[in-house]
């Protein structure tokens, strides 16, 4: 009796969070980030992986995007804006929760740009868990294309 009732709950937990998923966020996410290395060129860091430090899962099917979150500070009378794009995402390996936040530094003086991201001139991303309180520190930039 016992492991149906165990069976029975595992399956409606799936289901339940499942729903919870916005897997189309991917097509938002860059794939990779890049930290420069000096003369020796830069490392290309996967973004599909779990920056929980007690984690560290790679299996990029495990990860699920739940939400997206932007914020947007202008600064320098206008001429620039810091903008900060959070995506929530959970791992099925550890089965919690983290963020990776791009934050965008975006040139607003490029007034002949029409897309947002020709604006942007830096771009970094780093690491928190799931209410940004613990920070696990910088990936690397992204490269615009
Ligand atoms: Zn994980």
């Amino acid at each position: 009796m016992l492991k149906f009732y165990k069976i029975y709950i595992e399956i409606k937990g799936k289901t339940m969070s499942k729903s919870n998923y916005n897997e189309e966020l991917w097509e938002e996410i860059p794939r990779f980030a890049y930290m420069a290395l000096g003369r020796r060129g830069r490392e290309q860091i996967s973004l599909r992986e779990c920056f929980i430090p007690s984690c560290n899962s790679v299996d990029e099917d495990k990860l699920h995007p739940i939400n997206k979150e932007k914020e947007s500070k202008i600064v320098a009378n206008g001429d620039a804006e810091l903008q900060k794009l959070k995506f929530l995402i959970h791992c099925d390996v550890c089965k919690q929760n983290f963020k990776l936040i791009f934050e965008r530094h975006l040139n607003n003086k490029l007034k002949n740009s029409e897309s947002e991201e020709k604006k942007i001139v830096l771009e970094r991303v780093f690491a928190t868990n799931a209410d940004e309180k613990e920070n696990f520190g910088e990936i690397g930039f992204i490269q615009q294309n």
